[in-house]
């Protein structure tokens, strides 16, 4: 066994008063390395990194208007995560409200769709000024009068009414909002979906 050129000088000194220069033990082998290796850890939270993506920290600067009048940030349940019919994830947050309660758009920006579909009965879509965030809102008793695609929102404009159209239970009236971002223009409903929890304003609907 060789000892490195540093040690040398150093082993000298301190057994220079030594009666005897012992001999090391052998080096235990070193263990052979595992087949995989754990992945460095900014790699497995990719999720946190894509947090700090500039367009969601504008996102958090601007602060989403919670979308049901009256209603603050803390009053909503984060159930982003929860399963749906045992397949589905829900991948959006209720707001609970009296029906007829006014829907406000979250965000400026540009009404994409309204329509309806099975699970979420009467349905807006919208996004934001710049088209990078989608949003949108289910279970609608009926649309703001007049609201039509291509339309212009200013953040905090009634765009509809609290209902249970869809699926939701006949008698918990509440607005299904789910944020998503927009990776294709033409295909708005198809964008990763964000929990929308964190970015809405803590001041009841303000409008700023
Ligand atoms: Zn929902």
């Amino acid at each position: 066994m060789r000892l490195p050129a540093i040690l040398i000088p150093l082993l000298a000194l301190t057994t220079a008063c030594a009666p005897a220069l012992r001999p090391l033990p052998p080096m235990a082998p070193l263990p052979e390395p595992p087949a995989e290796s754990p992945e460095p850890m900014d790699v497995r939270l990719a999720r946190p990194v894509e947090l700090l993506a500039p367009e969601l920290l504008a996102l958090r600067e601007r602060g989403l208007l919670v979308p049901v009048e009256g209603v603050s940030a803390d009053r909503i349940t984060d159930t982003f995560s929860d399963p749906r019919d045992g397949q589905r994830v829900h991948n959006a947050v209720d707001i609970l409200a009296k029906r007829g309660t006014a829907v406000l758009a979250a965000d400026d920006g540009v009404i994409l769709r309204v329509g309806k579909n099975t699970l979420g009965g009467n349905v807006v879509w919208a996004s934001d000024a710049t088209r990078t965030f989608a949003y949108y809102y289910a279970h609608l008793d009926a649309w703001a009068h007049g609201l039509k695609e291509g339309q212009s929102v200013s953040r905090g404009d009634v765009i509809g009414y609290v209902g249970t159209t869809g699926n939701a239970p006949k008698n918990v009236p509440h607005l299904h909002f789910q944020l998503l971002r927009m990776t294709d223009a033409r295909r708005f409903t198809d964008g990763p979906p964000i929990n929308p929890l964190p970015y809405f304003a803590l001041s009841p609907n303000a409008t700023r």
